[in-house]
């Protein structure tokens, strides 16, 4: 096992990278994005990166601009503890924000994870319904699901909870825990091996800082921080994104994935619903709306009690948020890129005229 094994290097990266090994340059982890800058694991230390010109200016999209736990492509600067990133390979699984600033429509917020870990909490703010979102959201990323229920501790009747999730999710595993308590954390820290990248995501307050801890050992990633300044002589202080933990595997915490709400796309209800779907296509019509139609399956499953009518609630609720969401998502992308359209074409204007 090699230090970059250890960080979640595996054949798959590697064959992407071929290519730019011969250009002398070296494989890298990102594990801090900053505004400005990045830092990159090699497996033998970590550099200060910055993208390179032909990244910053030819990015065609998100896909060019790297996030942490991105795997990157770097070229060291001799003598310093920086380096320029060349190319961000091709990612295994992602998770992204939509629209922040203007130039960018898309935004990595998270790069190459493994198991996403979707945390609740067993006390009164249990919903699940928000838990079928999360597994959307999961299900659009690439990366797989497993369900975390915390707080066992607060939990009077833990086994109906329990086997009303285990309905919901299907094949997805369950991990009851009391982080508090340092109970049920065992098989969490297995399931993330050496070389696996895992992530926790969930609303605030369900415990996953506390549950990272127990994983860590220790008071969090703050005991790990970069003091550094950032270019305005300002002193900051950033945490690590990225960490490996004792037991192997790899964490990925950042910010953006605290804040990730939005729900990725189509794909993904239909993973999640796939009770629904496959109802629905047996449907008379086939653009059955499941409202007044006759020979609606779904309208039937919902009466004879094999389809629970909350479900089916939260499964619609979902389609229209995504919906409303795309839509808005559309709009934005269009302006940009006419944007781009009359910039480039302006340009070639001038460029004749010149001429
Ligand atoms: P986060 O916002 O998801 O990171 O949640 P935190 O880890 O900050 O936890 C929120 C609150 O829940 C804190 O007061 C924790 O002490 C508490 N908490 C975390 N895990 C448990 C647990 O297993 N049982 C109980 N009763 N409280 C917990
Ligand atoms: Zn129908």
């Amino acid at each position: 096992m090699t230090d970059l094994e250890r960080l979640g290097w595996n054949p798959f990266f590697a064959s992407h990278f071929t290519p730019y090994e011969k250009e002398g340059l070296i494989p890298a982890r990102i594990t801090i994005e900053q505004k400005t800058h990045f830092f990159a694991a090699t497996g033998e230390e970590e550099l200060r990166a910055s993208l390179g010109g032909k990244l910053r200016f030819e990015a065609r999209g998100e896909e060019d601009v790297p996030g942490v736990g991105d795997w990157v492509a770097l070229r060291p600067t001799p003598g310093e503890q920086t380096a320029t990133i060349v190319h961000v390979l091709p990612r295994k699984s992602k998770f992204s924000r939509k629209a922040v600033g203007r130039e960018r429509v898309e935004q990595t917020v998270a790069a190459n994870i493994d198991l996403v870990f979707l945390v609740n909490a067993l006390d009164a703010t249990f919903n699940l319904r928000r838990l079928e979102r999360y597994l959307v959201l999961a299900a659009g990323s690439g990366a797989q699901p497993a369900v975390v229920l915390n707080k066992s501790d607060l939990c009077a009747d833990l086994s109906r909870l329990v086997s009303d999730v285990r309905a919901v999710v299907a094949q997805v595993p369950v991990y009851v825990m009391s982080a508090a308590r340092s109970e049920g954390l065992e098989p969490v820290r297995n399931s993330l091996g050496v070389g696996v990248t895992g992530a926790f995501l969930g609303p605030s307050g369900v415990g996953k800082s506390t549950i990272i801890n127990r994983l860590l050992g220790r008071e969090k990633l703050k005991t790990r921080t970069v003091r550094e300044y950032d270019g305005k002589g300002r002193h900051t202080t950033s945490y690590r994104e990225m960490v490996v933990l004792p037991s192997g595997g790899i964490l990925i915490d950042t910010p953006g994935m605290r804040e990730l709400q939005l729900w990725e796309g189509e794909e993904g209800i239909e993973e999640a619903f796939e009770d629904i779907e496959s109802l629905a296509t047996t449907c008379r019509f086939r653009d059955c709306r499941h409202d007044k139609e006759p020979g609606c399956a779904v309208r039937k499953a919902i009466e004879e009690g094999t389809l629970d009518r909350g479900r089916y609630a939260g499964y619609l609720k979902l389609q229209r948020e995504i919906e409303r969401q795309s839509r808005s998502y559309d709009t934005r992308a269009q302006a940009i890129e006419k944007e781009r359209v009359r910039k480039l074409t302006s340009d070639q204007k001038r460029n004749t005229k010149k001429r």
